[in-house]
């Protein structure tokens, strides 16, 4: 009995920990493309591409969203895009609300500062979660130190690098070169033949995505 009673917690745990819902799901839910599932996200297949409203029976119905139904799908949007739970991303803008400065820039920062989202924008993973995951398995050093925590926030200079062990891997290779050929962004600086890089700074809010709006997550938090 006790057995079966702590397995299903473990699993309980397993499952309270990531979120099972089909990617392209998420991305027709948000109606845009939030690039969860690598080399796909690319391509004519992406799900984007072919159905773009959200799923289920009535997602073709035009519906109008509240000033808090807006906000609402915004946060879920970013949080979506960065792969973290409800509690993870209420964390992070707690964390970014107690730093000085503008609350959503903070925000942003520190979820494209994350380790996990460092080594996507490497191009050590094709996707965050892919990335997440090369984290987890101890792939990965920080300043010559194995990391294995995908929430670590990576610092100005921070130099992150492939282990020597799994610089052999095929898809840690290719994804390498698929980030490569996108070009890199310019807060980072990368020696793709040495599988490493060097997070130079914090992104500035222009240097993201804009169409992202980080104001409708502060103004439902700020509720
Ligand atoms: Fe989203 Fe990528 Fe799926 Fe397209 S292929 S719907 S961008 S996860």
């Amino acid at each position: 009995m006790v057995v079966v009673h702590l397995r299903n917690v473990v699993f309980k745990e397993i499952v309270l920990a990531r979120n099972l819902e089909p990617k392209c799901r998420q991305c027709r839910r948000e109606g845009e493309k939030l690039f969860l599932k690598g080399e796909k996200c690319f391509t004519d297949k992406c799900a984007i591409e072919r159905r773009a409203y959200p799923p289920g029976q009535h997602g073709q119905k035009k519906v109008r969203l509240s000033d808090y139904g807006v906000q609402l799908r915004e946060k879920q949007k970013i949080r979506r895009i960065y792969g973290l739970l409800e509690k993870q991303f209420r964390n992070a803008y707690k964390l970014a609300d107690s730093q000085r400065g503008v609350t959503g820039d903070n925000l942003l920062q520190l979820l494209e500062s994350r380790l996990d989202n460092v080594a996507y924008l490497m191009g050590f993973g094709a996707s965050r979660s892919e990335a997440r995951q090369v984290v987890r398995h101890n792939s990965l050093l920080v300043n010559g130190k194995r990391v294995n925590i995908p929430s670590y926030i990576i610092k100005a200079g921070d130099v992150i690098e492939v282990r020597e062990s799994s610089r052999s891997h095929l898809r840690l290779k290719a994804s390498i070169e698929s980030a490569d050929n996108r070009n890199f962004p310019e807060w980072l600086e990368m020696d793709v033949k040495g599988m490493k890089g060097v997070f130079k700074a914090k992104p500035e809010r222009s240097d993201l995505s804009s169409t992202i709006n980080e104001s409708l997550v502060v103004e439902l938090y700020s509720k």
